[in-house]
């Protein structure tokens, strides 16, 4: 009996051992297909040391967003087995990575481009339709257009279909689409269903260059339903990576190696920002041409039935050249320009990041995930935080994440209005370059803070002496919609679709007429002037641009010199 019960016991403590070493051997197959871990030496046939293993598995938890522990825990396992693109995750160092993470993009390149904004592609095979049988080759068609037109609004690449090989002559496009299973002459052998999903070939000179392999053992579907997986979804995701594109860690990105269900809004879907600035960081920012658009000599893109009825795309692409803007913020020295619940971004050369808004909301974490506005945003010069103000409540900003704690109310702030009523609502914020403090505006009255001084304490009472009036900043409105500091240490005001510039200082306005937000900030066309003639006209480059202000502002430079005695009264606000 008790001879028994020890056999039992032994028995049982090599089974969950050697059950574990099993798992632990999986995972170490696992590290090494995605690039965590160094193939194997068939050399040496060395074992992967403790060591190694445990530093592979904490940077696969980092870039899978999971807690790092550095051993396979439930999630980690889970993660694992999580459905995903075959393709590895690291493709460089790990020390690449770490560099990547200290930067706020996290999207990765793989080096490798195509040196043409035309291409074409083919579809070489369809899915089966005994394993994705909700899926005609027609709709299958029109989902791929679809993942194509992702990267095309988002950058200046033209897609276009052709025959595939085995319909004549052509030999087929320069990205070839197939479903294939398990081993498909390409080395690559899929696994079934689960597991891998598909892979993609970067771009080069090679003839798989750009080829995309979809397993056919999955249930392909339009919308992910149930058990199937979203073909549009992972198509774009493969494309990515046709064109260029690594994995990203960054969330959200399409670039993500696992699947995570089918994107929002299949028909209206847009990359996210990480994503937009990798394919901008290889070809380019998509201008001139309405979203989707084609260039007029090249054979036009055949326009596919919508898999589902389109309902009115809403990227506001035109909005940024109307009317006002909410609130304009110089964040690490990019442009930052709101309006209702989309910004736009400029990088600090002047030039725009993309002519289509982003949602504050996926970029901007921890506002409120209804937001329809801001009112007002600033850098905060101490601790480089973001202020959001909206309504009366603010937040403050580590990078793009709200810091726990937050809102707050603006009351907190201590802004009392001449009247003696409690500001509950701010229309600007800046710091003004000239004396490094923060001044906040509303309803035609500012308060200067001192914030300097280390602690949250110290900002939450005004200068004394203030409120003051709005209209001592002469030759600006005195009720703008915001201001910011940028350039050299100058204040621009920006007021319905116009801003006007004061030199660092400040000097008399009526030397500087406003000019246009839109065109010179937004890539608008100018408006139709005389000699021109009508139809909309776009700037052939960015000179978005304080250039052209800027040399106005030299030409008045002499001017500025003969009002230095106006400046010294300025000082004092
Ligand atoms: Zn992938
Ligand atoms: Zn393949």
């Amino acid at each position: 009996m008790e001879l028994a019960l020890l056999l039992w016991m032994v028995l049982s403590l090599t089974e969950s051992a050697s059950a574990e070493a099993e798992q632990y051997s999986r995972a170490v197959d696992w590290l090494s297909r995605y690039g965590y871990l160094p193939p194997p030496d068939p050399r040496t046939s060395q074992l992967q040391t403790k060591e190694g293993i445990e530093k592979a598995i904490r940077v696969m938890q980092r870039f899978g967003g999971v807690q790092e522990t550095g051993v396979l825990d439930s999630e980690t396992t889970k993660l694992m087995s999580t459905p995903r693109c075959s393709l590895p995750d690291i493709v460089g160092s790990e020390d690449m990575l770490r560099k990547r993470r200290r930067r706020r993009k996290r999207y990765a390149l793989s080096g490798l481009k195509w040196y043409k904004k035309y291409l074409t592609w083919s579809i070489d095979s369809f899915p089966s339709s005994s394993y994705s049988p909700g899926l005609p080759n027609d709709m299958v068609e029109s989902i791929l257009t679809h993942a194509f037109k992702a990267w095309s609004d988002a950058a200046p690449l033209n897609f276009r279909k052709v025959p595939s090989a085995s319909q004549g002559t052509a030999a087929g496009g320069d990205i070839r689409v197939s479903f294939a299973s398990l081993l498909h002459d390409d080395g690559y052998p899929f696994d079934g269903r689960g597991g891998t999903l598909a892979h993609a070939f970067f771009p080069g000179w090679d003839k798989m260059a750009g080829d995309t392999h979809f397993d056919d053992h999955e249930i392909w579907s339009y919308g992910g339903v149930g058990e199937s997986t979203d073909l549009f979804t992972v198509a774009v995701h493969e494309f990515g990576h046709a064109l260029g594109l690594s994995h990203s860690s960054t969330d959200p990105s399409i670039m993500r190696p696992y699947y995570q269900g089918p994107v929002e809004d299949i028909p209206n879907f847009k990359l996210a920002l990480d994503d937009r600035l990798a394919i901008q960081q290889l070809y380019g920012v998509k201008d001139n041409r309405p979203p989707g658009g084609v260039d007029p000599n090249h054979p036009s893109l055949p326009r596919p039935p919508p898999p589902k009825p389109t309902r009115p795309s809403q990227p506001s692409f035109g909005e940024r050249c109307h009317a006002r803007f909410d609130a304009v913020a110089n964040i690490r020295g990019e442009v930052f320009f709101f309006k209702g619940a989309h910004f736009w971004r400029t990088k600090r050369d002047g030039s725009l990041v993309s002519l289509y808004p982003s949602q504050i909301k996926d970029f901007w974490i921890g506002l409120p995930p209804g937001i329809t506005r801001v009112d007002t945003v600033y850098e905060r010069k101490s601790d480089s935080s973001i202020i959001f103000f909206i309504g009366s409540q603010y937040w403050v900003f580590k990078d793009t994440v709200a810091m726990s704690g937050y809102p707050r109310p603006l009351s907190e702030w201590g802004m009392k209005t001449k009247n003696g009523a409690l500001v509950d609502r701010l229309d600007a914020a800046f710091i003004w370059a000239h004396n490094g403090k923060t001044y906040l505006f509303s309803q035609g009255e500012f308060w200067r803070f001192d914030e300097s001084r280390k602690g949250e304490q110290v900002t939450r009472n005004p200068d004394p002496g203030y409120p003051k009036d709005s209209s001592l900043w002469e030759g600006v409105p005195s009720d703008m919609d915001d201001i910011i500091t940028w350039g050299e240490g100058d204040t621009y005001f920006f007021k319905d679709n116009l801003y006007w510039v004061i030199k660092n200082g400040g000097l008399n306005q009526d030397v500087i007429s406003p000019k246009s937000i839109s065109v010179d900030w937004l890539r608008c066309p100018a408006p139709p002037s005389t000699s021109t003639p009508a139809g909309p006209r776009f700037p052939k480059e960015c000179k978005c641009d304080l250039r052209g202000s800027s040399s106005i502002l030299r030409s008045s430079w002499i001017l500025l010199i003969s009002v230095l005695l106006v400046i010294n009264d300025f000082i004092r606000k």
